[in-house]
């Protein structure tokens, strides 16, 4: 073991295969067009120095993140590759973006209009993603801005359009009616902009079928294990797991209670175990007396509310010999997968996800891991 696991309140176990496979699932279901992957938040909390090495070996050219310092970041991992930047491009940064090779989303005509003067004081073209609207009044051209583009695209002189693009609002959804208009307005906008190729899908659009597949898909949670499809079977691949080490086992045996706010125990006797992961680590709060953990296959429900380091977790029902000092529970894993934690935590498993914590011993395995080592 190493030093930093034997120091370790928790291991965060990243399966780099998992995620590989996960691409590979996506881009057969997506071929002729190709598999972006969005890494934005440190690739949704599992770590950019963990994933990108295994999504280039999978193939990936194409990468998006949120903000331009990602995209930094991101550069030094893959130096080859393009990478979109979804947040746009931000007031007096084009040098920086030019200068990394950064490819903006540019989300209104103020942007088009900075970055197509940046390529004339350059005096060489820039590439440039277009994002326009569709509905979800986030981020992208409005109506009007693209009817003003549509008349004026010489406004597009000196940036090459590698997608038009947009964001769907609801494709986790299956059949949801947005997802239709949504398709219907980006048609509409696309044809009244200058031909370029064009890219809508997220991971769940791309298990909407394959008008929503164009000719660049996004995918982001689907990589790391997230169900696209919420109301059937997850197709993807667990890709992390979350270890934490268990501090002290306690029997209480006379009534009491537990933790901050002082949760009355209601059985007794009853056996308490304390584990070395808290809501700093991203065990949200919201899981108090609601969450569970796995030691040695049994479940252990969490109670008490979850401290700032630590959380407690009932464990009069499991052997006692599986619940020690030094022994692991599994916090996140087979058992308790993202989407599940996230159920009973009343969130969507890409929080529980771009939570993980920064106090963990973080470990890579699979073939693709010790292909590096
Ligand atoms: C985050 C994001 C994605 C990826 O979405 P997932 O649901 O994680 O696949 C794709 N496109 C845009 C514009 C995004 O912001």
């Amino acid at each position: 073991m190493t030093a930093e696991a034997r120091l370790a309140g928790a291991i965060l176990t990243i399966d780099l295969d998992a995620i590989a496979a996960n691409y590979r699932l996506l881009t057969a279901k997506v071929a002729p067009a190709e598999c972006a992957a969005v890494v934005k938040a440190d690739a949704y909390g599992l770590g950019l120095a963990f994933a990108v090495p295994a999504l280039l070996a999978a193939g990936v050219t194409t990468f998006f993140v949120a903000h331009p310092g990602e995209g930094i970041t991101l550069r030094a991992l893959a130096p080859e590759a393009a990478i979109g930047v979804l947040n746009g491009l931000l007031p007096g940064a084009e040098a920086d973006y030019a200068e990394y090779r950064l490819i903006p989303v540019l989300n209104q005509l103020s942007e088009v209009d900075r970055w197509a003067a940046h390529a004339g004081e350059r005096g060489g073209p820039l590439p440039a993603f277009l994002h326009v609207d569709t509905g979800m009044n986030r981020l992208g051209l409005d109506a009007g801005e693209l009817a003003r583009l549509a008349a004026e695209p010489e406004r597009l002189s000196g940036i090459v359009l590698r997608a038009v693009m947009s964001h769907l609002a609801c494709a986790d959804q299956t059949g949801h009616p947005i997802t239709a208009a949504q398709l219907a307005a980006f048609r509409a906008a696309r044809a009244r902009l200058p031909a370029a190729p064009a890219s809508l899908a997220n991971s769940s659009g791309i298990f909407r079928g394959a008008a929503l597949h164009f000719d660049l898909v996004r995918p982001g949670c689907a990589l790391y294990g997230i169900n696209p499809t919420p109301e059937t079977a997850n197709p993807m691949r667990q890709t992390v797991r979350l270890d934490g080490r268990i501090l002290q086992v306690r029997t209480v045996d006379s009534p009491a209670t537990v933790g901050y706010g002082a949760t009355r125990i209601d059985r007794l006797p009853c056996r308490i175990a304390t584990i070395a992961i808290g809501y700093a680590d991203g065990y949200l709060r919201s899981l108090g007396n609601r969450g569970c953990v796995v030691i040695a296959g049994r479940e252990a429900p969490v109670i008490g509310r979850i401290s700032m380091d630590l959380m407690t977790v009932d464990v009069t029902d499991l052997p006692e010999e599986s619940v020690h000092p030094g022994a692991w529970a599994e916090i996140i894993g087979p058992h308790l997968t993202p989407d599940a934690v996230a159920h009973a935590a009343g969130t969507i498993g890409y929080e529980i996800l771009t939570a993980l914590g920064r106090r963990y011993a973080r470990r890579a395995v699979g073939d693709t891991a010790r292909d590096r080592a």
